[in-house]
């Protein structure tokens, strides 16, 4: 057993044996979530036309000087435009054409005049026959008014979406608008989930004495698909060498790019993961300067990384969000691994024992604030207070007291909030 670590010394040692997993390409409808591996450089224009921004009238803003309310200026409506028809006539002297949002204004046309400002709004003529010969235009118009140029928004040649980033769905449209069918983001790195512990029993079987169900499991694989890697069950392993052996050897065929096991790594107890993971591979036990989940084991299984975490529920689920998450973010292809973090008032009085801790609370925003309240029993084993949280505060290391009102970092776990 090492000495005592610090979060950030422990985070930065993993961060740094982890690095990037390969690319691939996948089709546009299947790109939300995933992490771009290349620039893209847009090719096309956006609008790659000049178009209307409105229902109205094309026009030659010259025509219309001088118009006013009391003053309307009558023009020749020469042709009638719908968005995704390209006109082919010229407008002329005190020529209009009658434009639908979207369309491409025609040849001499400089301007639009939304048809709220011409006779024809709201007009019967205009609702039941498509356009009346003439319109009366009430107000001037500038050259550029209501065009959406060709180009507004993106040029050819202009990097649209940095290498590196999370694609939404609003990166995903842009990319379908401009034509890109197939995109380069990094593959999901395979994470394989070991339980291990004899007093373990999948969901499947029912519960008998002194037993309980394998939870973490379902905890971490669901923290892995939140961040971008497939989660893969490796099982549970009893307590014994013959068991984890088995499991991990079942494991290294799964092709995983990286191993989690929760539980077996307070002091004595992990002996047997450490017999076998040695056997054919590292491991390292680190004791950092946390709460909950001081002991943290790191090393290989025949060249596969491994990360042990403690086995309490909560200790699990904070182990993985401190350590597990920033590794498997760089690894999914982010530059940017760390959480964001606010700064909350406490709302009560706070103990702490002096490590770095991790507690579990409902955070809000109160006139302008944000506020803290603890949810429920912090035990470890209690997930319960985790489930009614949408925050972890983090109270730093040295800190054994805080008064109600002190701020602290926190960490919100989602955008929902929570229940308390
Ligand atoms: P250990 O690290 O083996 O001493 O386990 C610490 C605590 O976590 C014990 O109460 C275990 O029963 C519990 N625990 C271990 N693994 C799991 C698991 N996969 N799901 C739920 N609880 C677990
Ligand atoms: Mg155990």
């Amino acid at each position: 057993m090492s000495q005592l670590l610090s979060v950030a010394e422990a985070r930065l040692r993993l961060l740094n044996a982890f690095s990037p997993v390969e690319s691939e390409q996948v089709q546009l409808a299947h790109a939300a979530g995933r992490v771009l591996a290349e620039e893209i450089v847009s090719k096309v224009d956006l609008p790659s036309f000049n178009n209307s921004s409105m229902d109205g009238y094309a026009v030659r803003s010259g025509d219309l000087d001088g118009t006013g309310p009391r003053d309307p200026i009558e023009l020749l409506v020469v042709a009638d435009i719908p968005a995704g028809i390209v006109p082919s006539l010229r407008l002329g002297f005190r020529q209009a054409a009658r434009i639908m949002t979207g369309a491409p204004l025609p040849e001499g046309a400089d301007a639009v005049v939304p048809i709220e400002d011409t006779n024809q709004y709201r007009s019967e003529k205009q609702i039941e026959s498509g356009f009346s010969e003439r319109v009366s235009v009430y107000r001037q118009v500038n050259a550029g008014d209501y065009v959406r140029p060709k180009g507004e928004d993106v040029c050819s040649g202009d990097v649209v979406l940095q290498a590196n980033r999370w694609l939404r769905p609003q990166d995903v449209g842009l990319l379908a608008m401009l034509g890109i069918m197939q995109v380069p983001v990094f593959r999901r790195p395979r994470v394989g989930m070991l339980s291990t512990g004899d007093e373990l029993l999948p969901l499947e079987r029912p519960l008998q004495p002194g037993k309980i169900h394998d939870s973490n499991a379902y905890t971490l694989a669901n923290q892995v698909i939140r961040d971008g890697g497939e989660a893969i069950y490796l099982g549970i392993a009893p307590d014994n060498e013959e068991s984890v052996t088995e499991v991990l050897e079942q494991a290294i065929s799964s092709q995983l790019d990286l191993i989690i096991s929760s539980a077996g790594v307070s002091v004595g107890a992990f002996d047997f993961v450490r017999t076998v993971v040695e056997k054919h591979g590292d491991i390292d036990f680190w004791r950092v300067n946390m709460r909950p989940g001081k002991p943290l084991a790191f090393g290989n299984y025949r060249r596969v990384p491994f990360i042990g975490l403690p086995g309490n529920p909560v200790s699990a689920f904070v182990g993985y969000e401190v350590f597990v998450r920033p590794a498997l973010l760089h690894m999914v292809g982010l530059n940017e691994t760390s959480r964001f973090q606010l700064k909350v008032n406490i709302l009560e009085a706070i103990e702490s024992d002096g490590r770095e801790s991790y507690l579990r609370a409902v955070i809000k925003l109160q006139e302008g604030n944000w506020i803290a309240r603890l949810t429920g029993h912090q035990g470890s084993g209690n997930l319960l207070s985790l489930v009614q949280a949408n925050a972890l505060l983090i109270i730093p290391s040295g800190v054994k007291s805080l008064p109600s009102g002190a701020v602290v970092d926190a960490w919100l776990l989602d955008q929902f909030g929570g229940s308390g």
